[in-house]
């Protein structure tokens, strides 16, 4: 099952990168929140809603206040295809 981590680049510009069985992502996605839309590297053009799954997971991200979460020392936590968040997979 794959597993993705959000970051925000800068401003408006997210990276999302997908992972699988394996010490290196499989995949590395920049997603721009623009004012039309998100624009995904994946190719989607999405309109007003986020029909791209990498922006429902980055929406999920920033709703969840993961971003001050990781600012503030947490260890960054991977989230499913679906936005939701992952058992810690380094706490055992
Ligand atoms: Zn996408």
């Amino acid at each position: 099952m794959a597993a993705y981590l959000v970051r925000r680049i800068r401003g408006d510009r997210f990276e999302v990168s997908k992972w699988e069985d394996s010490s290196e992502p499989s995949a590395v996605y920049t997603v721009v929140q623009g004012r039309n839309g998100w624009r995904c590297a994946a190719g989607w053009h999405c309109s007003k809603s986020p029909k791209c799954k990498h922006a429902k997971i980055i929406l999920a991200w920033l709703k969840a206040g993961e971003e001050q979460r990781v600012a503030r020392g947490g260890v960054p936590r991977m989230l499913d295809a679906q936005g939701s968040f992952l058992v810690d997979i380094n706490s055992d």
